[in-house]
């Protein structure tokens, strides 16, 4: 076999290994938080580009994790970084952002994170611009 096949089959076996989902580019894949505990405090350093991705205010995600946390926090210039004033367990923090994704970012009726949250006198709304589901959700 010429290295060229040699290099066509390996491309060709390393594709059957990735899930079909990951292949087609249909998956949401936010940013992993990076999460550092610097003395009594929790930092989520990447803070800004979740948000950014997310397309979310960062004020509501921050509202979100000093609420599911008990704990107060602080977010820097810019919200680039968002600092709770305790120590958390990292593992706690994802669980929370996956959460908030769940229930404020991607539409439940067909699973894209095209949405935006609209406030309807005192309800809070998940509309879809994708499909066009207008899903309630609870206030932060
Ligand atoms: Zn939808």
């Amino acid at each position: 076999m010429s290295t060229k096949e040699e290099y066509l089959n390996m491309l060709r076996e390393a594709r059957k290994q990735l899930p079909s989902v990951v292949a087609s580019g249909e998956r949401f894949m936010p940013p992993k938080p990076v999460i550092v505990i610097e003395g009594k405090q929790t930092h989520i350093v990447n803070f800004k580009e979740i948000t950014n991705v997310l397309n979310r205010d960062p004020k509501l995600l921050a509202r979100y994790l000093s609420k599911e946390l008990g704990s107060p926090y602080f977010l820097t210039e810019d919200a680039k970084k968002l600092i709770l004033s305790r120590r958390i367990d990292p593992r706690q923090v994802e669980n929370r952002i996956d959460r908030f994704i769940g229930t404020y970012v991607v539409c439940p009726h067909c699973g894209r994170p095209d949405t935006i949250i609209v406030k309807v006198k005192k309800t809070w709304i998940l509309r879809c611009l994708a499909c066009g589901a207008e899903t309630p959700i609870p206030k932060i």
